[in-house]
């Protein structure tokens, strides 16, 4: 029994019906091991008959539950997951009988879980269903999507990161085990460029033999080689996520950017559909002058995957090999998934474990960019990949605080912020060398595009969700960007968008920018608080975010258009007037706006 964990605890009855009213709690004992959780009935000093019993790899959330909504009860947690049978998902709702209790079980479900291959979801409910409507949003259909962010996509953004499982907290300690072996495979090919970093060959499997950092883990190769890998180019074995057709997180609108990027009749991919637990097949095909159609991956009641009823397979990838070779309703076969070579590969943390530093003898520049305040931008090459390399004017930056800091930028990783690779600072000038965007700024990109772009609502939401999910990052690290706007923005292949810049403008020394009454200071992206003391927080970036949105949807117009600072200054501040909804842009959308400018600090 050394690996369970047990525990006697309360449960809310299972009510399938829509209706409850008297809810109806049962003691029970639970016993976790590593692939079930169930439970028993029987008394405190004795275990009885099994009850229930929930498989662990169905778990979509382990969260706790709001205090006293379940009638008034404190310490419940609530364990969402698949049924067996179908494709419904089901709450499990239990009362521990401390708050100590409640975290262990918590922790310890969530470990078990993710060892077992579950795949989380992104939101759930902190409320709870009771009476036809969930408590804390009052949405009525018992499959509505979670209106609260989940702690797993909170802490990792879905991804799991450690697959050892925690100490067994209970009494008699368990018997120690050997930790299991963590094998994964490489999505995409790395060329290291230092002698601790191990290549990664696309397809093959590595052992990874220490993941205590976040961006690199020391892993083996099947020669027995071992060093430092980029941890976001592996995925766990058996994991969706080690296909290359697998693109967990990607929305609609994404997926039809990549595809079109391709325009290759059978191109396909399979995502999260926005219903938790399900996927979509999004296919391009070329007929009509292109286009790309989504199915939804259905499950029938013996949990069986498919898009036409007569062809269900009990695994997503059995059911991909099947269409591969007959298209059985879909508009065409499944050819292959997008290219995920080169330029598609993700930004590293650093281009290697251990370096930051750049040896301004290995960067070779090329045409330039563009220029701004702080310098120009050129073209590069760093030892063969292309980079975008930031040449900072003489004196423009207070350098060693910033050599500090830049440290800690090569760290923030994430799809939708542009890469800070390293930095040159043994030789004038300071060089900051960044993943290459090859479409430039997003301002720029707006204004070039307008015609055609302001009447593609989806596609400019989408521009506005991705810059919202990197600066949701930066919020988490508790980074503060201070200058977010459309010029600070860069685009790549298949509009993808990233925010750049981020935190650099405490280090300019040039009171025109510092100063918010400053020629160069970002007035109009700036909330009272940050004109009249300087305040910058998250908030103040939410509110420079409300600008970038209508910034989007008006195709890159000047804010307050022909407004001078101070009077922009007296239109927010004293009059306390906002910039008018685009006429592009949707009513819901311009209220995301105004809550943006809400203004809520006290002056
Ligand atoms: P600004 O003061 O306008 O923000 P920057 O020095 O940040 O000036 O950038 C100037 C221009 O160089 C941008 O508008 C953009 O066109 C180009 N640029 C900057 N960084 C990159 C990059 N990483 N990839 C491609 N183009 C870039
Ligand atoms: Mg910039």
């Amino acid at each position: 029994m050394g690996e369970t964990k047990k525990d006697f605890m309360m449960k809310r009855s299972l009510n399938k019906g829509t209706f409850i009213n008297a809810s109806n709690y049962k003691s029970r004992w639970f016993v976790l091991d590593r692939e079930f959780l169930r439970y028993f009935d029987g008394t405190f000093d004795k275990q009885g008959k099994q009850k229930g019993v929930i498989e662990l790899r169905k778990i979509k959330a382990v969260e706790n539950v709001e205090d006293h909504v379940l009638d008034r009860k404190t310490n419940v947690f609530q364990v969402v997951h698949a049924a067996q049978k179908s494709s419904d998902i089901l709450t499990l709702y239990i009362v521990a009988q401390s708050d100590d209790q409640r975290q262990d079980w918590v922790t310890y479900l969530r470990k078990a879980a993710e060892y077992a291959d579950a795949h989380f979801i992104p939101k759930y409910h902190k409320g709870v269903w009771m009476s036809g409507s969930y408590t804390c949003c009052n949405q009525i259909s018992k499959n509505a999507i979670g209106c609260e962010v989940t702690s797993t996509e909170k802490e990792f953004g879905g991804v799991t990161v450690s697959s050892s499982l925690p100490p067994v907290p209970s009494i008699p300690a368990p018997a120690p085990e050997p930790t299991p072996r963590k094998v994964v495979v490489a999505v995409y090919d790395f060329t290291p460029t230092e002698e601790e970093d191990l290549q990664l060959i696309q397809g093959e499997e590595y052992e990874i033999l220490d993941d205590s950092r976040e961006h690199w883990w020391r892993a083996k190769d099947k020669n027995g080689k071992s060093g430092y890998i980029p941890s976001n180019y592996v995925k766990k074995k058996f994991d969706l996520e080690m296909f290359d057709w697998y693109y967990k997180s990607c929305t609609r609108e994404r997926s039809e950017a990549i595809l079109r990027e391709e325009q290759r009749e059978g191109c396909f991919l399979v995502r999260e559909s926005s219903a938790p637990g399900m996927f979509t097949l999004s296919l391009f095909t070329t007929e009509n002058d292109g286009q790309v159609r989504h199915y939804h991956i259905k499950k029938n009641e013996k949990g069986s995957y498919y898009i036409a009823e007569k062809y269900a397979f009990p695994s997503i990838s059995e059911l991909v090999h099947y269409h591969k070779h007959n298209s059985a309703g879909l508009a065409t076969r499944l050819k292959s998934p997008p290219t995920r070579s080169g330029a598609t590969a993700p930004a590293t943390a650093g281009f290697s474990s251990s370096k930051f530093e750049i040896d301004p003898a290995e960067i070779t520049i090329g045409d330039q960019l563009g220029a701004g305040c702080f310098g120009t931008v050129h073209e590069g090459k760093w030892r063969g990949k292309r980079v975008a390399v930031k040449m900072m004017k003489e004196s423009a930056m207070s350098d060693d605080g910033f050599i500090e800091e830049a440290k800690t930028m090569t760290q923030l990783n994430h799809n939708n912020l542009v890469q800070l690779y390293g930095i040159v600072t043994k030789k004038k000038p300071l060089i900051i060398v960044t993943e290459l965007m090859q479409y430039g700024s997003l301002l720029s990109y707006l204004r070039r595009h307008k015609a055609r772009l302001l009447s593609k609502t989806a596609t400019l939401l989408d521009m506005c969700s991705q810059v919202c999910n990197g600066m949701a990052y930066l919020e988490k690290r508790r980074f503060i960007h201070r200058d977010l706007a459309a010029r600070n923005c860069l685009v790549g292949q298949s509009t993808v968008v990233k925010v750049a810049d981020f935190g650099l403008a405490r280090y300019v020394i040039d009171d025109e920018y510092t100063s918010s009454t400053g020629t160069k200071f970002p007035v109009k992206w700036a909330p009272p608080e940050v004109l009249s003391y300087t305040r910058f927080s998250s908030k103040s970036d939410v509110w420079a975010y409300g600008v970038l949105m209508w910034e989007i949807f008006t195709g890159g117009v000047m804010p307050y258009d022909k407004m001078k600072n101070v009077e922009v200054v007296d239109y927010v501040c004293h009059s306390k007037l906002r910039l008018e909804k685009p006429g592009a842009c949707p009513e819901k959308i311009y209220k995301v706006m105004l809550q943006c400018w809400q203004h809520v600090l006290q002056l």
